[in-house]
This record gives C-alpha cells, sequence and structure tokens, in this order.
C-alpha cells in the first residue's frame, strides 16, 4: 500500500466526474471495471446526495457522530456538509485534489487533501467517519493493523471510528445455497476496481467489503472493541469501533 498515495487530476476519472458534475449539474458516465464482476457504473448524482437521500444507516452514522470529526474519503463533502449544518465540527480529507477543490466550492470549511495512511497526516478527533462501503480504504486485510493504528493515533479519548461495509458472501452463492468460495484463495471481499471518465482512467485499486465477524475478528486483536449500530437492507451494515483503553 502506497501511504502517500495522491491523486493528480489527469489520473483522476471520479474527481473529474465530480467536478463535471458541480459545474455543470451533469456528468458522463463514471464506468467501473473489475476482473471479478461485470462491467458497472456509478451514478455520479449519488456521490452528491442530501440530507433527504441518505441512506438510513448513513444518516444513523452522522447522528452518532460527534466532537471534532474526520471524514474520511469525503469525496464532494455529502456528509461534512449536513454535519456542517447540525451545528457539529469536520475535517474532511480526500486523497483527490478535485474531491477537494469540490469540497471547498460547496462550502465545506475544512476539507483538507490528505491520505488517511499518510505519517504525515495528524490530528486528534472524537470520530473518524467512513461511509460509502467506507472499510473500503482498507484494501486488504492485511492492512487493517495499519489502519487500527492509525485510527488509535487520531482518536482522543473516548472517541470512536463509524464505518459502513457489507457481506458480499451473497454474490458466490450459487443455486443449491453452496458458496462459490476459494477458501485457500484471498478474501472474498477485496475486490480490484479501475474507474474511467471520458478518456481519464485511473490506476486500479483494492478496495475492502469485510464481514462484521471478521471486521470484529481484527478489531479486537488490534485492541478495539466493535459492536453493529445499524444494520441496511443489502447484506451492509454500520459498526462502531472503540479503542480499548
Ligand atoms: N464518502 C463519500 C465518497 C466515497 S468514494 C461518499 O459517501 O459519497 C471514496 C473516496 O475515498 C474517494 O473520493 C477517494 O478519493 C477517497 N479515498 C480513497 N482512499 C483514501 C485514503 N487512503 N485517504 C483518504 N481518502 C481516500
Amino acid at each position: 500500500m502506497d501511504r502517500d498515495l495522491l491523486l493528480s487530476p489527469d489520473k483522476d476519472p471520479m474527481g473529474t466526474a465530480m467536478s463535471d458534475y458541480l459545474k455543470d449539474g451533469k456528468a458522463a458516465k463514471l464506468r467501473v471495471f473489475s476482473p471479478q464482476f461485470d462491467e458497472d457504473e456509478i451514478p455520479v448524482a449519488q456521490l452528491f446526495r442530501t440530507e433527504g437521500q441518505l441512506p438510513a444507516l448513513e444518516r444513523t452514522a452522522l447522528q452518532a457522530a460527534k466532537g471534532h470529526i474526520l471524514d474520511v474519503g469525503a469525496g464532494s463533502g455529502c456528509h461534512s456538509l449536513v454535519l456542517q449544518d447540525m451545528g457539529k465540527e469536520v475535517t474532511a480529507i480526500d486523497i483527490s485534489l478535485l474531491s477537494v477543490d469540490v469540497m471547498r466550492m460547496r462550502g465545506v470549511k475544512d476539507a483538507r487533501l490528505a491520505n488517511f495512511f499518510s505519517p504525515g497526516f495528524q490530528g486528534q478527533f472524537d470520530t473518524i467517519l467512513l461511509l460509502m462501503n467506507g472499510a473500503g480504504i482498507i484494501g486488504r486485510l492485511e492492512n487493517m493493523p495499519d489502519f487500527f493504528a492509525k485510527a488509535r493515533q487520531l482518536l482522543r479519548k473516548g472517541g470512536c471510528i463509524l464505518l459502513d461495509s457489507s457481506d458480499l458472501k451473497y454474490l458466490y452463492e450459487e443455486e443449491d445455497g453452496s458458496m462459490a468460495i476459494d477458501l485457500a484463495g484471498d478474501y472474498y471481499g477485496e475486490i480490484e476496481f479501475r474507474m474511467k471518465y471520458k478518456s481519464i482512467e485511473g490506476a486500479p485499486f483494492t478496495w475492502l467489503y469485510v464481514d462484521f465477524p471478521t471486521l470484529q475478528l481484527y478489531a479486537e486483536s488490534c485492541g478495539f472493541t466493535a459492536e453493529i449500530l445499524a444494520e441496511g437492507k443489502h447484506y451492509d451494515y454500520l459498526a462502531q469501533l472503540k479503542p480499548i483503553e
């Protein structure tokens, strides 16, 4: 994992799509490729969801977020803006320069270009928020110890992580109810993606979808407790993780 990775505009399909959408109120197709799945598309409008359009799971997370909140991988700032409207204090970070520009233009007061994992990124927060399959930035299970170590550094006493994720097991279910999962292979929630927008192609990256029992196992081995705060309709859940002090 490159802890200092930042995305410049020429290699940033999603950031370019968000910039276009902010300027023109519409965008071209944001295409997603994965060796594990058929070609897909991210509706760019969905990255600009307003408070009323947020799924219940995300609204529960925003209600639970307290103190100085760190919105990690904040995208267009959709959650940071709602938190600001609620009168909460929020710092938004993203590795995409274009995303940070978009957030500033939309009124996010403290939007910073930073990689969560970078040793240079520091601060003290009461809530670390990662939403929209937010566990994805962990990339692979082997990065869990790094993730929890960094979170521990960034959290004030009494603070917590709030993140959502999904169990992708259902994608591998056969008609007879058995699972087409290679147990000797990589974890089934480590998904490789590449994005493309107009002629801009991003580098491949791995996004982690983690089932709750696996997340809890890693959390506990890294000195955190884990509990489910809410469950969504599509094998998704919101977890709260707290350092054992
Ligand atoms: N949370 C937003 C955006 C989700 S897309 C929403 O719910 O709409 C994921 C975002 O995470 C992208 O904007 C991507 O640039 C950012 N990201 C990926 N890895 C990151 C990292 N290590 N540190 C900070 N941001 C990261």
